[in-house]
């Protein structure tokens, strides 16, 4: 029989192509999405649940009908600058959905937690190397509620054995090379996907925000890891918590940082086309440069990225770019 795991998350992009991943694996993934950012269409690989983590009677029914060995918790809102001018969003969404999930897992004896959280709780830090053990200060509300969640899922796993791995994303980009699913957010406002829309004449140009940063071409520098890297991590860390291992923090990242102009630059080399670009002012809310050291997941988890590379994350996403989409 195939174990049975929790995805909230599951019809938005990153959950979706863990769906993908983990049925790949052998385990039955059931989705809980209230599909505020999801996509039905993305539900392709297990059982549906619609529900809403701000609802503890959705918890706890979606526990009793699947009684999952684990959760992976994607879902959250997780727009940098949409957190900065309505933080409120973020504290109750975020953090009051992550404490009806931990406290609906517990009451269903579900133990095991695998959970999303982002570079964005170490905030800005003068271009070094992030690894687990850097200080975490982050400078928008949306890394403010991960850390949040973060520690609250430490102080659960003292007071009630809640078995956790924590996964810090650094920029997830690409998609499913077999084109079943994408990356698709409305409105969208990820660099990769705006930029191919750009390119495929979708949108009049790319805007590129901030080109005073203190960095070698002006631009803000991020470390960009395929999703089906990610996705793959993540079957390594449900692995370990069902092996007993332990509470760990891994990074997802490469160690490798590419400037927006970079990813511009390479973008032409993969589509063979200019990208328009207008030059704009900074975000709020943006670090100077984000990079992982990515040793830990590597050398504990036997993690190895294959397609985290700028020509693979780009040219994926433009053939799913260049596609018709999710219609519902
Ligand atoms: N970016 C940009 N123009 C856009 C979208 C993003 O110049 O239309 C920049 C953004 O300032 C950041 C980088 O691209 O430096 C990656 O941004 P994205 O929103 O993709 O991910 P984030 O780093 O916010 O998680």
């Amino acid at each position: 029989m195939t174990q049975t795991v929790l995805v909230t998350g599951g019809a938005g992009y990153i959950g979706a192509h863990a769906c993908k991943v983990l049925k790949a694996a052998g385990f039955t993934p059931v989705t809980f999405d209230n599909l505020n950012t999801g996509w039905q269409d993305a539900v392709k690989y297990g059982p549906f649940f619609k529900g809403d983590l701000m609802n503890r009677a959705d918890v706890d029914a979606a526990f009793a009908q699947y009684q999952p060995v684990a959760v992976l918790h994607f879902a959250a809102l997780s727009l940098v600058g949409e957190s900065m001018t309505d933080p409120g969003k973020y504290w109750r969404v975020n953090v009051m959905g992550a404490l009806n999930l931990i406290e609906g897992a517990l009451a269903a004896g579900c133990k095991n937690f695998v959970f999303s959280s982002t570079c964005a709780t170490y905030g800005d830090q003068d271009g070094v190397l992030l690894d687990e053990d850097s200080v975490q200060r982050p400078i928008n509300s949306y890394g403010a509620s991960k850390r949040a969640i973060e520690d609250m899922l430490a102080n659960f796993g003292a007071s009630h054995g809640l078995n956790h791995v924590i996964f810090r994303y650094f920029n997830v980009a690409g998609c499913d090379p077999e084109g079943e699913i994408g990356e698709q957010h409305v409105p969208e406002t990820h660099l990769i996907p705006l930029m191919l829309d750009a390119v495929a004449g979708k949108r009049p140009a790319l805007t590129v925000f901030g080109s005073d940063y203190p960095t070698r071409d002006g631009t803000c520098i991020r470390d960009y890891v395929h999703v089906m890297d990610l996705v793959a991590a993540h079957v390594l860390g449900l692995r370990w918590l069902l092996d007993g291992r332990g509470n760990r923090v891994f990074n997802l990242g490469t160690g490798t940082g590419f400037s927006v102009r970079e990813v511009i630059d390479h973008s032409r080399a993969v589509t063979n086309r200019d990208v328009p670009i207008v030059e704009g002012a900074r975000r709020a809310g943006d670090a100077v440069a984000l990079v992982s050291g990515s040793a830990r997941a590597m050398q504990e988890l036997g993690w190895e990225p294959t397609r985290s590379n700028l020509r693979d994350m780009i040219g994926d996403a433009w053939t799913w770019a260049q596609g018709k989409g999710y219609s519902a």
